[in-house]
């Protein structure tokens, strides 16, 4: 192919084409962000660069590295140029035109489709970044040279609908520039003021001088190394939005400087809300590594444990080589002494937050809680001081609770903190286990996080006092004084017409101490895992038939003693047939495990039937 003498012309992939239609037509609010997106690609390329002139000591062209924005009002331009690693031609193809994380069209298109206005700074958050300049401008120029020798130049051109064009370019020195023909609505970003308040705005920690015009515009002092009482609140803020591009203001901060064997700075941010992509495979991780004041990279997650993965900022140590790969960084005795003292310190943060103000507490906790939540089955050696950062919400209140007031709020002889696993907070609080509980007083903590079917009951002990699932079979509140059961007889004829009728399908069934107001429900077998962990061990694996459970039945319910009733009357065992099957699929039900629930319908307007008829 002759790529180097002509210009050729490619087509945007399909999703591309939609999400720059997108671009162009519902980004209104915040346009003036494309500008941030530009710098923070050029830094990026610089950082590139100098890495590679640090490390690779063959090189011998250094030129200075630099960002140099040109307006000119007359032909509504703005040309952003950076002296940085610059692109290949397979660069401007795959890395240009290529969107990077897949969720990025559905989310744009669902927000539209809610009727917000889509804010342009979400865009940044998904890779594409440099599209966003088609928001202002009708036609992209770039002129780039890739930092090899023997590199070729390339120009790269595009109005932002279906194509663009690659051609041989002219460029002599390695790095990239960028020229855009504003729309007209655009022309205020010609405008040296304007430009200028955006670059203070949203880039002023950038770590190469920004050059606009004769002056520079940004300060260039890494604000980590600055001591702690020379920085203002608005100074921290807007670096926590410089270094993560969230608009919102940090929820709190940490800015360490540690000396002696081992010396980092570090300066992190706990966000308000956890990012748009947070959740996700690709998210980014927004942890920079530099070493020595050199930025390294900008995902150096193996810094922190996974459970405070949401923690942001920036951490520089003298003690890591910059040439180290992230394998070798994440082994090394260094990294590793970073991590555990960041950890340790972070923790610390919490923990005073929680004891200084506990709504304040509680609002982090609802927004990062269940990251926090599995550390508790990833990191034994910090297992107490994260217990005692875990809230629930329980039986007592509305507010979340700690394990610690939970025990100081125990009564009597309660030597058991008493937890129940559910779906959502709402079944929880309606579930039948929770009747003889709340009819003695006790509370029960409620669990509806799916992390916490997967820890508390790996828990052993708090405080000294072990754990109980409310559905253990095995659950003994101690006799029950005001209860007058059924006469032994009776009650075992109930028991064996259950047993009958439902045959192998349970393990057993018993006469509950738990129910008050229900009939029936299912437990665990002992050693049986918690219902709640078998409907999630289901929903992995459809093939898992889980173990059988028990059936509790509440003999003094006056379903029972009808069905008894029954008993002793002629040809009504297809009624007690029935009804025995409507109590077991019924906590089936409740449960959330009845697959097939046709044969209940049918069962139940059978009965009605009956019950409807006219005498
Ligand atoms: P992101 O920066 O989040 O990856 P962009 O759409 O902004 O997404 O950029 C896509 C890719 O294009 C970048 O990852 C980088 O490889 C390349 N790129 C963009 N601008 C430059 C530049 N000024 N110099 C070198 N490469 C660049």
């Amino acid at each position: 192919m002759t790529e180097n003498t002509s210009t050729q012309q490619f087509e945007y992939k399909a999703e591309m084409q939609q999400l720059l239609h997108l671009i162009v037509n519902s980004l209104y609010t915040n346009q003036e962000i494309f500008l941030r997106e530009l710098i923070s690609n050029a830094s990026d390329a610089l950082n590139k660069a100098r890495f590679r002139q640090l490390t690779d000591h063959s090189e011998g062209n250094h030129k200075d590295l630099q960002i140099t924005i040109t307006l000119d009002k007359e032909t509504k331009t703005l040309s952003i140029e950076d002296t940085g690693i610059g692109m290949t031609h397979e660069d401007l193809i795959e890395r240009l035109g290529t969107i990077a994380s897949s969720g990025t069209l559905a989310f744009i298109e669902e927000q539209k489709a809610s009727g917000k206005p889509v804010d342009a700074g979400l865009i940044g958050q998904f890779g594409v970044g440099f599209y966003s300049a088609f928001m202002v401008a009708d036609e992209i120029v770039l002129e780039t040279l890739y930092a090899d020798e023997g590199a070729e130049p390339f120009n790269w051109t595009s109005d932002g609908t279906g194509t663009y064009a690659i051609s041989p370019g002219t460029r002599e020195d390695h790095g990239t520039k960028i020229t855009l023909h504003l729309k007209e609505e655009a022309k205020e970003f010609a405008e040296e003021t304007r430009v200028r308040s955006i670059i203070r705005k949203y880039s002023n920690f950038v770590d190469f001088p920004i050059q606009l015009g004769s002056d520079q515009v940004n300060t260039l002092k890494a604000l980590w190394k600055k001591r702690k009482e020379d920085i203002t609140e608005d100074e921290r803020n807007e670096f926590y939005k410089f270094v993560t591009g969230d608009f919102a203001e940090p929820f709190g901060h940490l800015h360490l400087q540690i000396e002696g064997l081992l010396s980092f700075e570090a300066l992190l941010f706990v966000p308000a809300q956890a990012p748009v992509s947070f959740f996700r495979e690709d998210r980014r991780s927004d942890l920079h590594l530099y070493c020595s004041g050199v930025f390294v990279r900008d995902d150096a997650e193996e810094l922190l444990p996974d459970y405070l993965h949401f923690v942001r900022g920036v951490v520089d140590t003298d003690d890591l080589p910059l040439n180290v790969s992230r394998e070798v960084t994440q082994n090394s005795p260094v990294a590793q002494r970073i991590r555990s003292t960041l950890t340790g310190k972070l923790l610390g943060l919490l923990k005073e937050w929680a004891t200084d103000d506990g709504e304040r507490y509680e609002k982090f906790f609802l927004n990062f809680g269940p990251v926090l939540k599995t550390g508790l089955w990833s990191d034994m050696s910090r297992h107490d001081e994260l217990l005692e950062l875990m809230r629930y919400p329980s039986t007592n209140s509305e507010n979340l609770t700690s394990l610690h007031d939970y025990v100081e709020r125990m009564t009597g002889d309660q030597e058991t903190i008493y937890y129940l696993l559910a779906d959502s907070l709402e079944s929880a609080r309606k579930s039948p286990h929770l009747e003889v509980f709340a009819r003695k007083g006790i509370e029960v903590l409620l669990l509806p996080d799916p992390i916490d079917a997967l820890t508390l009951p790996n828990v052993q002990k708090f405080e000294e006092k072990s754990f109980a699932s409310v559905t253990a079979a095995e659950l003994d509140l101690g006799e029950d004084e005001e209860s007058e059961p059924l006469p032994g007889d009776d009650r075992d004829a109930l028991l064996s017409l259950f047993r009958l009728q439902l045959g192998d399908r349970i393990q057993d069934v018993v006469a509950s101490k738990r129910l008050v107001d229900s009939a029936a429900t299912l437990v665990a077998a002992k050693d049986g895992l918690d219902p709640q962990l078998e409907r999630m061990m289901k929903s992995m694996n459809p093939d898992y038939e889980g173990m059988k459970k028990v059936l509790e039945i509440n003999v003094e319910h006056p379903l029972m003693q009808n069905i008894l009733a029954l008993k002793s009357s002629e040809n009504q065992d297809t009624l007690i047939e029935e009804a025995i099957e409507q109590v077991y699929e019924g906590a089936l039900l409740l449960d959330g495990n009845l697959a097939e629930p046709s044969a209940f319908v049918e069962r139940m307007t059978r009965i009605l039937v009956d019950a409807t008829r006219t005498q």
